[in-house]
């Protein structure tokens, strides 16, 4: 069969690119290995957001593009993309004083711009105790609060591809691509006894990219560095609503209640990974740190145990990194594209949940597919 592009991956990014070129009149197959969100956009923190913790590191430029894409999800897709509020309590002894954080909530307000409708504020400790009576109030100092985007990663993958599929793009699920093969008309990709072909190659294989790339003999400029993240999980909800909660280094954790799933997730950790994604397990050290951290915050008669984690997953975030430079460390995302003759392959390396969006657009104009519009425009 012959298509116009064959993408490998069917993660957020692999489906959003796949229905952003039909949507400009291609004929498109997506090739996963396992399941349509079955990577890391089904294990991720499940928040539509423009990252608050990255304006300590200046990305300023990025967190105003998330937030843009915040906004453009929230009208997309209303009954997957929620705006909640998130609570930042702040104690004698956190690590960042009460001002910083205050400067970060202003900041993230003004960089949404005038798509942000929601204000982030000071909230009365008494009305936040009277709220959240599983969270201590020894030594708490203040309380803030901002409002960010929640979702359902897998769900809203799913959704997704499904729009995708509604605009005439071709799925296959639980396939193994055997080789790929290519030359100045094209890609001849080998799937069992199917060899499917295809001007245009895009690998949207997430934290796999590297392995992908090596093992078809593909050409790529950068690589990434796997940083994993284990999310736990209670049953009932620990608090009303979100929590964004910091540990004694410094790093940023949240607490985030589900009620539609009647759950509670705790998360995440962060450790760069060395061997095969496929490899990758949730530790137990890694559970315990949690529940260690995230008992510093619960009133004596609500830490958890052990016995109260009903589920652990762990996600492999995919950063970009040039490479030769293992320091750059951004979650930001880089499209890398060769060409040979009329084949093109673009290269996906890193972009979040929330950034699927004007990253499939920039794949789309980056391969030279113009909008529907343009093209009815120049005739
Ligand atoms: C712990 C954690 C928390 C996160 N929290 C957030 C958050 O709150 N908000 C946010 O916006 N982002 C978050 N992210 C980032 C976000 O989840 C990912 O960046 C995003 O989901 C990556 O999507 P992707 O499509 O590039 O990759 P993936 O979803 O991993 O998709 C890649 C696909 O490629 C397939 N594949 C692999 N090898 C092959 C092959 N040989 N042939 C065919 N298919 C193959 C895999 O099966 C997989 O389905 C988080 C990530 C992690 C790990």
């Amino acid at each position: 069969m012959t298509y116009d592009a064959i993408v490998l991956g069917a993660g957020i990014n692999g489906c959003g690119i796949a229905g952003e070129l039909a949507e400009r009149g291609q004929r498109v197959l997506v090739l996963d290995k396992g399941e349509i969100g079955g990577g890391t956009s089904s294990k991720s923190s499940r928040l539509i957001h423009g990252g608050l913790r990255y304006l300590e590191t200046m990305q300023f430029g990025m967190v105003r593009e998330a937030l843009a894409d915040r906004f453009a999800l929230l009208g997309r897709y209303p009954e997957l993309v929620s705006m909640r509020p998130f609570y930042v309590p702040i104690y004698r002894t956190s690590p960042r004083p009460v001002w910083r954080l205050w400067t970060g909530i202003k900041l993230y307000d003004a960089l949404a711009g005038r798509r942000n409708v929601y204000r982030s504020g000071k909230v009365s400790r008494k009305r936040f105790a009277r709220a959240f009576p599983a969270i201590k109030r020894e030594g708490l100092r203040a309380v803030l609060r901002y409002y960010d985007g929640k979702t359902h990663d897998r769900a809203l993958t799913q959704r997704v591809a499904e729009d995708s599929r509604a605009m005439g793009c071709a799925f296959c699920e639980r396939v193994d691509v055997r080789h790929v093969a290519w030359d100045e008309r094209g890609f001849a990709v080998s799937v069992g006894d199917e060899i499917f072909t295809s001007r245009i190659l895009v690998n949207a294989t997430g934290p796999w990219i590297d392995e992908v790339a090596a093992r078809y003999g593909l050409p790529s400029r950068f690589q990434i560095r796997k940083v994993s993240g284990v999310h736990i999980f209670v049953d009932g909800l620990l608090s009303p609503d979100p929590l964004f909660l910091q540990t004694a280094s410094k790093r940023v954790f949240f607490l985030i209640p589900e009620p539609e799933r009647d759950q509670t997730m705790i998360g995440t950790t962060e450790r760069e990974e060395r061997g095969r994604v496929d490899g990758v397990r949730v530790r137990e050290s890694e559970v315990d740190y949690l529940i260690r951290e995230v008992n510093a915050y619960l009133t004596a008669g609500r830490r958890l145990q052990r016995a109260d984690i009903t589920d652990a997953c762990v996600g492999v975030r995919p950063l970009v990194a040039r490479k030769g430079d293992a320091t750059d460390l951004s979650r930001e995302w880089e499209l890398d594209l060769h060409t040979r003759g009329n084949a093109q392959l673009l290269n996906v390396f890193g972009g979040k949940l929330t950034t699927y969006l004007s990253l499939s657009r920039r794949a789309a104009d980056t391969l030279g597919i113009e909008t529907m519009m343009r093209v009815a425009l120049r005739a």
